[in-house]
């Protein structure tokens, strides 16, 4: 069952207008939020976050972040998520309907959409690593926003694919920005590395709680631009996001990192994940 514009339906139901914005223009904003043991993992700041890229496209989002979890928490009723399931939601909300001119119509009412599926954590690539792929970021100039118009992302991911790699390590003239859909970091003599939170990457959640994490376990970290050569001579990688979490890279173009193994301070990150979920409160 998904959640369309305040019905339920089943999938492969035609429930979009055909003029809705999201539909035609790419006019939306999502988020990706992961379900532990049944419960919302860092609800409050995705619905910021969303609420935030809303903003940046100057669209007003008429729900409150309480009507938001109710229909979260139906999402997971009705698609038989329970205290036993790790899953993830999907939550859009598009511009809406409205007769097909570029500018932002006056009277368009934003249309939610949510689905939610059990999905397993991806613990056995956590231990093994990924191979990745150095692509241009063809990106556009607005990657802070978490919009629905993802061509960008699709295409280098698809690149990184058509080589043999598992994802896309992008950078923009020589300075690495992040992944197609995670956030990159190096590890140098013990210290962590990642591209600062600005317009050309998206500010991930779990990017955050890792630097938090860092911090706190006396890490030292640096928001700041590093380039491709500094990547290849990197001690470690790895990429964090929602679903990956703290995911080694052990490759690049297929010439390995260090020595090719997952290193010992993601091994640590991972670790103090692992225990930050336990003890996080989940809603
Ligand atoms: C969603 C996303 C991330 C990761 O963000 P999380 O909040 O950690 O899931 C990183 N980069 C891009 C481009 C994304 O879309």
């Amino acid at each position: 069952m998904l959640y369309v514009d305040g019905k339920w339906v089943e999938a492969g139901v035609a429930a979009v207008d055909p003029e809705d914005r999201g539909y035609n223009f790419g006019d939306g904003v999502y988020e990706v939020i992961r379900i532990y043991k049944g419960k919302l993992f860092q609800w409050d700041a995705h619905i910021e976050r969303m609420e935030r890229s809303a903003k940046e496209i100057q669209m007003k989002m008429p729900w409150s972040a309480q009507e938001l979890l109710d229909i979260a928490k139906q999402l997971m009723d009705k698609n038989g998520i329970t205290a036993q399931d790790d899953a993830t939601l999907y939550m859009q909300v598009s511009r809406g309907n409205s007769p097909r001119v570029h500018d932002i119509p006056g009277d368009v009412k934003p249309v939610l959409m949510g689905f939610a599926r059990k999905k397993d954590r991806p613990l056995a690539d956590q231990k093994k690593g990924l191979k990745a792929a150095l692509i241009e970021d063809i990106r556009w100039l607005r990657c802070d926003i978490k919009s629905i118009s993802l061509l960008g992302a699709v295409m280098v991911k698809q690149y990184a694919k058509d080589t043999g790699a598992q994802d896309a390590i992008l950078h923009r003239d020589g300075i690495v920005t992040e992944c197609s859909a995670a956030n990159l970091f190096a590890i140098k003599n013990g210290e962590l590395y990642t591209h600062p939170a600005n317009n050309l990457i998206l500010k991930g959640i779990t990017r955050d709680v890792v630097i938090e994490l860092a911090a706190k376990n006396g890490l030292t970290v640096h928001e700041k631009p590093f380039d491709t050569k500094f990547l290849l001579q990197a001690d470690e990688l790895f990429l964090t996001s929602t679903t990956a979490e703290v995911m080694p890279v052990i490759s690049v173009d297929g010439q390995a990192i260090a020595d090719g193994q997952v290193g010992s301070v993601t091994q640590k990150l991972q670790t103090l994940f692992e225990q930050h979920i336990e003890e996080a409160v989940l809603v």
